[in-house]
């Protein structure tokens, strides 16, 4: 076989057999491949897709490539969560306490941030003293003990997409449906959790533009999930504003503690609430997902979700007197306060920029080496619909060093575009997705 012919083969906008898709990963991750043919064959893929076939043989393929984890240490139904990335998407610190606290067992393996999204473990790292590197047994045990436990992947957890992905993100070939959805099922399957909830973001701060790209890329991953067994269900919703009103690192763990106080509303305490229903569903805990999303609710009443946060925060090091005083958190020695240049209604808000403009402060990595913040970035001051006038707020910027600082004031302001009135307003979950057809 020829990597040459595969090319020729996707350009030419025909299907590959399972035969090739398994020669050409194998042979990339020993190395046999090199990296501007693979280059070339992705931007055929980009431009001519792959049917649904090739991407479930894609994703069996790539998790095949490492380690596959075992969390049969774990007793009972392991549901895990997904989002496909945003922008002040502090879900996980938010439902996974929630499912905790109602019955749920959560063994969640996640990733840091990278662009303008930002990502769990760095989210957790700004606890004082949290430690996201345990044992399989430590995770295990902390999952049955506690409802929940945290970690960072280990071991060689599907080598292929770490390959792949490094070069999508300089080819341009990220956005690609089933390079995604291959990509994202791959590290879900391999990691171990008997059923999946999945979160796919469309709009300004995701990587579908729209919410019908989103849903495509949704039912791709419903049926990758199902057809290798896991019981997977997607909901599509809206990323066109940051999710909450917080952008960085310390600063979503306070919003977190926020929510499960239940001191705050709004979409990231609504969604957090409908991601955790679903997982009680998936879970058996409960019998229908208005009946999780209620359980999901008492649990911010009792206190019981607060409980199970500040317990996983003991149990994996971290100072679990956050949960009652933030503070303790890292501050920044700085509050700015952007104020709006003119006024009217706010009709959009391009989310990713508003992540980039946290990352210029230091809240998020333009390369894997970088090293982040944890105490700056943005608080939204403000959502797409609100009228305001002339020097209102619009945001606080959280800031330790000036550098970058004005590009990132720029960057913010260009991100928000006021006018006369907004024409349509989009709901916050666009569409569930199942892999029930009837
Ligand atoms: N997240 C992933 O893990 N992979 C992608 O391709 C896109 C988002």
């Amino acid at each position: 076989m020829h990597i040459i012919q595969l090319i020729e083969k996707k350009k030419n906008g025909l299907p590959l057999t399972t035969k090739e898709i398994e020669w050409w990963i194998s042979q990339y991750v020993l190395g046999a491949i090199p990296d501007y043919q693979v280059s070339a064959l992705l931007m055929a893929i980009w431009f001519s897709g792959m049917n649904p076939e090739e991407a479930k043989t894609l994703t069996q393929t790539m998790v095949t490539s490492g380690d596959v984890v075992d969390l049969s240490a774990i007793e009972s139904v392991k549901v895990d969560k997904h989002s496909s990335g945003g922008v002040a998407d502090t879900t996980t610190l938010v439902v996974a306490p929630l499912v905790a606290a109602a019955g749920g067992r959560v063994a969640k393996m996640s990733g840091r941030g990278l662009g303008h999204t930002g990502g769990t473990l760095d989210k957790l790292e700004s606890i004082p003293g949290f430690r996201i590197e345990l044992s399989s047994e430590e995770f295990a045990h902390g999952v049955n003990t506690h409802g929940l436990a945290v970690m960072g992947q280990t071991g060689n957890l599907v080598p292929a997409d770490k390959k792949l992905y490094a070069l999508r993100d300089v080819t341009g070939t990220v956005n690609s449906i089933p390079l995604i959805a291959s990509s994202i099922m791959s590290k879900k399957l391999a990691s171990g959790a008997d059923k999946i909830v999945l979160d796919v973001k469309w709009g300004s701060g995701a990587f579908m533009a729209t919410k019908e790209r989103a849903a495509e890329l949704a039912s791709l991953m419903v049926d990758i999930g199902n057809l290798a067994g896991r019981e997977t269900v997607a909901l599509v919703t809206n990323m066109n504003q940051p999710l909450g009103l917080y952008v960085g690192n310390a600063l979503e763990v306070t919003e977190a503690i926020h929510i499960l106080r239940g001191e705050v509303q709004g979409d990231l305490a609504d969604l957090s609430l409908h991601l955790a229903g679903e997982m009680l569903l998936l879970g058996g805990n409960a019998s229908s997902l208005d009946e999780g999303i209620e359980m999901a609710k008492a649990t911010i009443g009792s206190g019981t979700a607060l409980q199970a946060f500040a317990s996983m925060i003991a149990y994996q090091g971290g100072d679990p007197r956050v949960v009652e005083d933030p503070t303790l958190l890292p501050q920044a020695k700085s509050i700015f306060t952007i104020e709006s240049t003119v006024s009217g209604v706010i009709t959009t808000m391009n989310a990713s920029a508003i992540g980039r403009a946290a990352m210029l402060l230091g809240a998020g990595r333009e390369s894997v080496d970088d090293v982040i913040d944890p105490a700056v970035g943005i608080v939204m001051k403000c959502r797409i619909g609100d009228t305001i006038s002339e020097g209102e707020p619009l945001a606080e910027f959280h800031v330790n060093r000036k550098e970058n600082l004005e590009e990132a004031v720029e960057l913010f302001h260009r991100a928000i575009t006021v006018g006369d009135t907004l024409r349509e307003s989009e709901s916050l979950i666009y569409t569930r997705i199942t892999g029930d057809k009837s």
